[in-house]
C-alpha cells in the first residue's frame, strides 16, 4: 500500500442523516485531524461524502492503521494520482498493476468514472481504453466484468484522476459524540471497556465512573483503570475518568445481616452515584457491561431490581453478546490484556457465598430507606469524587499518585 498518493476516506452510514450530515463530517474531520497530527507533510481537504489525505511521502499503512479506527469513516482506499489525459492515466495505471504484480489467472476489470464531463472519453469508453494495454501487458489476467478479485477503479476528475484497488474496511459507525454523553460504569473488567468501545462506535460521547475501594483494592487496581481509559481515549482524543471512594458506602451494607443482597445493593449504590455525575456533567445515559445471565447481578430480576435505581436510560450495549465475542472485541480494541491482569474489583471483595439471582425489589428499597444517613452517604462519595482527564498518549495520574510520586523524588534527590 505505500505505493499511494493518497487516502480516500469515505464516510459511514451517517450519511442519510440528512440535516445533521455537516456536523457529522466536521466531527470526522476533526477525529481525522488528530490521527494525522504526527505526519506533519499530510494535508487534508474535504469534499461531498468523502475525505483526501494527501500522503507527501508520509507512510501509507501506518496511517490507515490509525484511520481505520475513526468513527463513521466506512472505507478507506490508497489511491494513485494521475493527471487527467489518457497517456498519464494509462501510464499510472500500468505502474500500479506492476507493483500490485497479480498473479497469473487473476480475474480482472477495469470500472472507470467519468466525474468530469469535459474529459473526452466516456466511462464506458475508457473501461476499454485502460484495460485493453493492461491485458496486453498481463497476459495472466482473466477478463470477469461480474466478480473480478481485482478491480482497478479509474475516477476522473477535473483536476485529477484517480486510481485505486483497494476497498479496507474503516470501524463505520457514527462520529464521536455526535448522538450525546453518557456515563460508562468502569471496572478493570473484560466487559465494560468492550461497551465503552461500544457506545463511542455509535457516536455517544463517553465519561467513565470508576468506584474503588481502599484499602481493600490497591493502588494497582485503580491504576489499571487509568490505563484502561488511556486505551479507550485513543479512540476519542481524550476522555474523563472519575474516581469515586467507595470504601464508607461498601461498608455501610455488611453487616445488616442481608449479604446475599449486598452486590445487588452496591451495584443501586454505584447507580445512584453515576446519576449524580450525570446530571451534573450534563451526561443522559449510564453504560454498563452488562450480559444476560452472566453472573447473579445479571439475571433478568437482578437487572430489574438494580437498574431501578436510576432513571436515567441504562444502556447495555453487551447484553446479548456472548463472553468469547466480547473477549474477541476486547482483543481487538486493545483493552484485553489489561483488563486480565489479576487485580481485585471493589465488588469481588465483598462477594458473599450466594448472592441473589432472583432480588426482592420491595425488601432492597427497605433496606435503603432504613440505612442512617445513606443519602448523605451517597453524597459525600460525589463529593471526594476525583476528576482525571486522561490523553491517548500522556501520563496523567491522579492527584494522590502524584503527590507521592512527588514526595518519592524530593526524599530521594
Ligand atoms: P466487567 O468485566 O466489566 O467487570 P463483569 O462481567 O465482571 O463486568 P460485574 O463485575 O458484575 O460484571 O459488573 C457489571 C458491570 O458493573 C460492569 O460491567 C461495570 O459496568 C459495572 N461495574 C462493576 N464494578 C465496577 C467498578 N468498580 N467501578 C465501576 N463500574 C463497575
Ligand atoms: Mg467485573
Amino acid at each position: 500500500m505505500n505505493y499511494a498518493d493518497m487516502l480516500l476516506l469515505r464516510f459511514g452510514e451517517f450519511m442519510l442523516k440528512g440535516k445533521n450530515r455537516s456536523r457529522f463530517e466536521k466531527t470526522v474531520l476533526r477525529h481525522v485531524k488528530e490521527i494525522v497530527k504526527p505526519y506533519p507533510n499530510v494535508e487534508l481537504t474535504k469534499e461531498f461524502g468523502r475525505i483526501y489525505v494527501q500522503l507527501n511521502g508520509e507512510p501509507a499503512v501506518e496511517l490507515v492503521e490509525g484511520l481505520k479506527n475513526v468513527f463513521g469513516i466506512a472505507s478507506i482506499s490508497p489511491v494513485k494520482v494521475s493527471p487527467s489525459e489518457l497517456e498519464g492515466i494509462l501510464s499510472v495505471s500500468r505502474h500500479f498493476l506492476n507493483i500490485i504484480a497479480p498473479v497469473p489467472g487473476t480475474t480482472f476489470k477495469v470500472k472507470a468514472r467519468r466525474v468530469w464531463k469535459g474529459f473526452p472519453h466516456g466511462s464506458l469508453e475508457m473501461n476499454n481504453l485502460v484495460a485493453t494495454p493492461l491485458l496486453q501487458g498481463y497476459p495472466g489476467l482473466i477478463v470477469d466484468v461480474k466478480s473480478p478479485q481485482l478491480e482497478m477503479k479509474v475516477e476522473i476528475r477535473k483536476e485529477h484522476t484517480y486510481i485505486f484497488c483497494e476497498n479496507i474496511a474503516g470501524i463505520g459507525g457514527f462520529p464521536l459524540g455526535t448522538n450525546g454523553k453518557a456515563m460508562l460504569l468502569l471496572s478493570g473488567g473484560i466487559d465494560s471497556p468492550v461497551a465503552g468501545w461500544s457506545s463511542m462506535r455509535r457516536g455517544l460521547e463517553v465519561e467513565c465512573v470508576h468506584f474503588y475501594s481502599f484499602p481493600y483494592t490497591s493502588e494497582l487496581a485503580r491504576q489499571k483503570v487509568v490505563d484502561l481509559t488511556r486505551v479507550l481515549s485513543r479512540y476519542a482524543g481524550g476522555i474523563k475518568l472519575h474516581l469515586v471512594p467507595f470504601t464508607e458506602v461498601q461498608t455501610a451494607f455488611t453487616g445488616i445481616g442481608q449479604d446475599n443482597l449486598i452486590i445487588t445493593l452496591m451495584r443501586r449504590a454505584m447507580l445512584r452515584i453515576a446519576t449524580q455525575l450525570a446530571e451534573r456533567e450534563g451526561a443522559l445515559a449510564i453504560v454498563t457491561g452488562d450480559s444476560l445471565g452472566q453472573v447473579a447481578s445479571q439475571t433478568l430480576p437482578s437487572l430489574n431490581v438494580i437498574g431501578r435505581a436510576t432513571v436515567l436510560p441504562l444502556l447495555r450495549p453487551l447484553v446479548m453478546m456472548d463472553k468469547n465475542d466480547i473477549i474477541e472485541l476486547s482483543k481487538k480494541i486493545g483493552t484485553y490484556d489489561l483488563s486480565i491482569l489479576p487485580y481485585e474489583d471493589c465488588c469481588t471483595l465483598f462477594v458473599p457465598k450466594s448472592p441473589t439471582t432472583n432480588p426482592n425489589l420491595r425488601i432492597v428499597d427497605k433496606i435503603e430507606a432504613t440505612l442512617p444517613g445513606y443519602s448523605e452517604l451517597l453524597a459525600a462519595a460525589v463529593q471526594a469524587t476525583e476528576t482525571v482527564r486522561i490523553t491517548p498518549y500522556g501520563n496523567e495520574l491522579p492527584k494522590d499518585v502524584v503527590n507521592v510520586q512527588a514526595g518519592l523524588q524530593e526524599e530521594w534527590f
